[in-house]
């Protein structure tokens, strides 16, 4: 099996992406580790431990990132992600601050926690989980985007300090997946529209992006780094 031997910590792993990634990794072999906001949250049995998290609390993030350095942690999938439309003068602050905590400070410090181990054993790999709209963006979608465009900078940034050292980070960037995230923050005529625009017309699977970030993050990966790899039925490109 691909992950034998290796342990897999994936934020947001309750639901949607992050679920049907800790999955995959499990049906594979990984010891995986997974996060949710509280034992209240979507439960799945595709983790083997589960640690509890809010990430738009600093505190939170920091006793995850101590967490981590407890564990012996081969992969790190920063998939938690939230995303609140509103036009740009209307985006309140506080709504901005969460937005960048969960989507970006959360994969910076637990990066950074992640890497002391990964590190230690020449050997490791970080994937963030992106978005189109941090390739592109559109009305309303500020807050999302800078969050988004900066994980890109900081991935780009990680790679370039420790690729050499066997550790390679990369980001995906879905399209329109069928997930909770997407039914709640896209309303359905705009859905409707928005699918006419992706050239493979329909939304993506869960799947379909999993099994990327599981070859981003196996021993099959030795030369891809520092990328921002859309997957998005051709959205972004035409
Ligand atoms: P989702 O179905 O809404 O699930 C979000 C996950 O993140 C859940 O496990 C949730 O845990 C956790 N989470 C939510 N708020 C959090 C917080 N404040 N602190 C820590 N964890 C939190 O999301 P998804 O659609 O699978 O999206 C996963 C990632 O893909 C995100 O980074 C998103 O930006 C990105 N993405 C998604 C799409 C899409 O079409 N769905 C497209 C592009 C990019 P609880 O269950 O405890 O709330």
């Amino acid at each position: 099996m691909l992950f034998s031997g290796k342990t897999v910590f994936i934020t947001g792993a309750s639901r949607g992406i992050g679920a049907c990634i800790a999955r995959d990794f499990r049906a594979q072999g990984a010891f995986v580790i997974g996060t949710r906001t509280s034992t209240n949250s979507t439960y799945n049995d595709y983790c083997d431990e589960w640690h509890e998290a809010d990430f738009s609390s600093e505190s939170q993030i920091l006793r995850c990132a101590d967490f981590i350095k407890e564990r012996d942690v081969d992969i790190l999938i920063n998939n938690a992600g939230i995303n609140i439309n509103a036009d740009f003068a209307d985006i309140d602050l506080e709504v901005f601050k969460s937005i960048q905590m969960v989507n970006l400070l959360a994969p910076f410090i637990l990066s950074q926690s992640a890497l002391i181990k990964m590190e230690q054993k020449g050997w490791g790999r970080i994937v963030n989980i992106s978005s189109i709209w941090g390739k592109i963006s559109k009305q309303g979608r500020a807050a999302y985007s800078a969050s988004k465009f900066a994980l890109d900078g900081l991935t780009v940034s990680l790679s370039a300090e420790y690729s050499q050292k066997g550790i390679l980070a990369n980001c995906i960037a879905p399209g329109f997946v069928d997930t909770p995230l997407t039914r709640a923050s896209t309303k359905p005529a705009e859905l409707k529209d928005l699918i006419s625009r992706v050239p493979i017309g329909r939304l993506g699977e869960v799947d379909e992006i999993s099994k990327y970030v599981l070859w981003l993050s196996s021993e099959e990966n030795t030369f891809m780094t520092g990328q921002n790899i859309a997957i998005d039925g051709g959205f972004t490109r035409v």
